[in-house]
């Protein structure tokens, strides 16, 4: 299998392309997180079964759903230090140069499956959200 980071760096040639999915993303995560006080019968996260409150953080950063998904894409959340600070020094450690890019497709196609779970009642999987990644990288390379 091709090395991720790798086909990131050549895919990613093109930013101008990926600007319009970060701020779709960007903006979908901002509404996702001012509707978060939303009355639903249930606030647990569906993607793992840890029976948590599903706040944007545990979503995005801490569930072990996201955590494989992180780990995939080669980027790590030291969660003992302030949320800036983690990003940052997420930046940092990450082997590749395209960091926003991946983390964007990253958390939006996270989000995505949390969603299709909800509304649509699809059974959220790491091959899934692995798949809709690619698609989507592969989207904003042309
Ligand atoms: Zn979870």
């Amino acid at each position: 299998m091709e090395n991720l980071p790798g086909a990131c760096e050549r895919r990613f040639e093109g930013v101008d392309a990926f600007r319009r999915i970060k701020v779709a993303a960007l903006c979908f995560l901002y509404v996702n997180y001012i509707n978060s006080d939303q009355k639903w019968e249930n606030y647990n996260c569906v993607l793992c079964s840890l029976d948590l409150e599903e706040t944007t953080y545990h979503l995005i950063f801490e569930c072990p759903f996201s955590t494989r998904c992180w780990n995939f894409v080669g980027i790590s959340w030291d969660h003992a230090i302030r949320f800036s600070d983690t990003i940052q020094k997420a930046r940092m450690e990450c082997q590749h140069q395209f960091f926003m890019e991946v983390f964007v497709i990253s958390a939006w196609e996270i989000w995505k499956q949390q969603n299709a779970q909800i509304f649509r009642g699809t059974q959220a999987s790491f091959e899934s959200w692995k798949s809709c990644f690619a698609r989507t990288v592969k989207l904003h390379v042309h």
